[in-house]
């Protein structure tokens, strides 16, 4: 069994800390963040992740999985340092790698018996090479500097780490890399090692193509509207065809989080950089900047003004299963409802407590038939399972008027009709019919006209 340090605890990093200690190797986290730190000492969770918090006290208590603010501490007599510190947006859209450079420095400077340096955050091509040179200056005893992106969702984080799709290895030096793979034996899971910088693009290459998907699906649900067609049926016909898959599909109020967002910025960033033109790439974000007003327009345009009109949110964290509310399009479309003059009352199962923190002027509620009391509309945007089997009687009944505008195309438009509200999805071509009928009027002169 390996003695394991993790630089970082985070969502990954107390995640991957954990697994590993569960995995039987014995395994410090180190954090700055002395309040993180003595929360975790003492059993305490400071994330909501599902099965995180049994698994941390398991094996605190089997004496594999300590704590500490202390490098020289969390270093001693590691053969492994994986660092999983945040790498979060900078000001014109690059990784920020403050903390990534502290945590190498912090490294290089205490480590003290040779051991292999992983990068797990999302780090720009080259990162590898750049901790390589940081270590070798100071003349630390690194061994090899491995990159080992991490592809786990939160709200599935543990389940993620234990049954990876892939496990990614990158390095120069293919022991090194060879190293990293055997304590990921036991997960048995396909095992690709590659070259430092190819193993850090297919990270950011994973990512963005994820967000095209939603991206693309959320384009397609704006022309559904216009044509009066059904996005939901549209994304379940092109998932049938395996070549395409179902997976990352969903129209919505577009995507979020801490990976997406800031992932597809620094990868058009890096590229613009190096002299290419990453069209598609800005061409996603701008749709996913649309998704999320589109939810606004449908609210302005079901309620003329949203001046003193209340608005009711379901769901703030940016997917469900976590209380996480970084680039979480709740945050952004609360913020354009305020400056329109909207009141809002939201509820959301887990995110509420960090939500108190960045949306002043919100009333919090106790459960979403509270968040629905005496609004104007209530707007849902994110799908939690209880958003999913709502008492709509008792929904409908508790709203000022019948307005539900389905952020994540949670309803059925038909049901919602038969229940008595003014249902208001994305892309289910209900709602623009007229504008439908002509363009589809048009459209079928064109065919016509070319056939
Ligand atoms: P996070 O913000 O939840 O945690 C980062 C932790 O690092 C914090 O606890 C912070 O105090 C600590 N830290 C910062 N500087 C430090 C230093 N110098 N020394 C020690 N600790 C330090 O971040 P996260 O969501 O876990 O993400 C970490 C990395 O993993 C990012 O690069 C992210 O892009 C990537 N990633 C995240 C996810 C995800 O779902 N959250 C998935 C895949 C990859």
């Amino acid at each position: 069994m390996a003695t394991i340090s993790v630089v970082g605890t985070g969502y990954v990093g107390l995640v991957t800390g954990a697994c590993f200690a569960d995995l039987g190797h014995r395994v410090t986290c180190i954090d700055i963040d002395a309040a993180k730190v003595e929360t975790l000492k003492r059993g305490g969770i400071p994330i909501y992740e599902p099965g995180l918090e049994e698994l941390v006290k398991r094996n605190i208590r089997a004496g594999r999985l300590h704590f500490t603010t202390s490098y020289a501490d969390g270093l001693a007599d590691t053969s492994f340092v994986f660092v999983a510190v945040n790498t979060p947006p900078g000001p014109s859209g690059e990784a920020d790698m403050t903390y990534a450079r502290s945590a190498a420095h912090s490294i290089a400077e205490h480590l003290g018996t040779p051991a292999t340096v992983v990068n797990k955050s999302t780090m720009p091509i080259g990162t590898g090479d750049w901790v390589a040179g940081i270590l070798a200056r100071y003349g630390s005893v690194a061994a090899a500097v491995v990159s080992n992106p991490e592809f786990l969702r939160e709200g599935s984080a543990v389940t993620d780490f234990n049954h990876p799709d892939r496990i990614v290895l990158g390095a120069d030096d293919r022991e090194a890399a060879e190293r990293v793979a055997e304590l990921y034996s036991p997960l048995k899971a396909p095992i690709l090692i590659t070259d430092l910088r190819t193993a850090e693009m297919i990270k950011y290459a994973s990512n963005a193509f994820l967000a095209t998907k939603i991206s693309f699906i959320n384009e397609i649900a704006s022309i559904c509207e216009k044509m009066g067609a059904d996005v939901e049926q549209v994304a379940h016909g092109m998932g049938l065809d395996a070549r395409i898959g179902r997976a990352f599909l969903n129209a919505g109020a577009g995507y979020g989080g801490s990976c997406f967002p800031k992932d597809v910025q620094a990868l058009a960033h890096m590229a613009a950089l190096s002299g290419c033109h990453p069209q598609l790439l800005r061409a996603v974000m701008e749709i996913n900047r649309d998704a999320r007003r589109s939810v606004v327009l449908k609210l302005r345009a079901a309620l003329g003004s949203l001046e003193e009109k209340t608005i009711g949110v379901l769901g703030l964290a940016f997917k469900p299963n976590t209380d996480d509310l970084r680039e979480a399009a709740a945050i952004e479309i609360i913020h354009l409802l305020q400056g329109e003059g909207a009141t809002i009352q939201a509820y959301d199962p887990e995110a509420m407590e960090k939500a108190k923190a960045i949306l002043p002027g919100v009333r919090f509620c106790t459960d979403a038939y509270e968040a629905a009391e005496g609004v104007d509309a209530l707007v849902l945007l994110t799908e939690w399972s209880e958003f999913k089997s709502l008492d709509l009687p008792q929904l409908r009944a508790a709203m000022k008027q019948p307005i539900f505008v389905d952020g994540r195309n949670v309803y059925d438009t038909a049901e919602m009709a038969d229940e008595g509200f003014e249902y208001h999805g994305i892309g289910r071509g209900n709602g623009h019919r007229d504008g439908a009928a002509v363009a589809l009027k048009h459209a079928v002169g064109t065919l016509v006209e070319a056939g």
